[in-house]
This record gives C-alpha cells, structure tokens and sequence, in this order.
C-alpha cells in the first residue's frame, strides 16, 4: 500500500497524540441518524494506554480520556 519513494520517516497523514507522545490520533467515523456518513467524527489514540479521544457533536468538541489507570 505505501509507495513511498525516498526513505523518508514520514508517518503519514495522521496527528500525532500530544497528550502521550507516542500514539497516533486515528480518525473515526460515524453514521448520523440520517444514514449519512460522519467522516472524522472522533479521534482515538492509537496507545492503548493512553486512551485520550476528541469527539466532535454538533461542532462541539468534546476531549476525554479512557479510564485505563486510575490515578
Ligand atoms: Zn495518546
């Protein structure tokens, strides 16, 4: 699938996490009540132990952050 020519380390299109560090934000998408496709609806971590994910309803953005570890 990549047809990267160049060996550069580019990882791509998607963000990194600012939050850890180390995982990518992964775009979701979602299927409103319409049946029309909500393209990047919310963004995960890609780290499993950071969890963080940005939600977008109505254009309100909403952060959270999955209760891996309690602190
Ligand atoms: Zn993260």
């Amino acid at each position: 699938m990549t047809d990267v020519s160049g060996g550069g380390a580019v990882a791509g299109a998607w963000p990194d996490c600012k939050t850890c560090g180390k995982g990518t934000l992964l775009p979701l998408s979602d299927y409103g009540r319409d049946g029309a496709t909500i393209t990047y609806k919310a963004w995960v971590c890609s780290n499993p132990d950071c969890g963080f994910t940005v939600r977008c309803d109505n254009g309100a953005i909403t952060y959270g952050r999955s209760p891996a570890t309690p602190s």
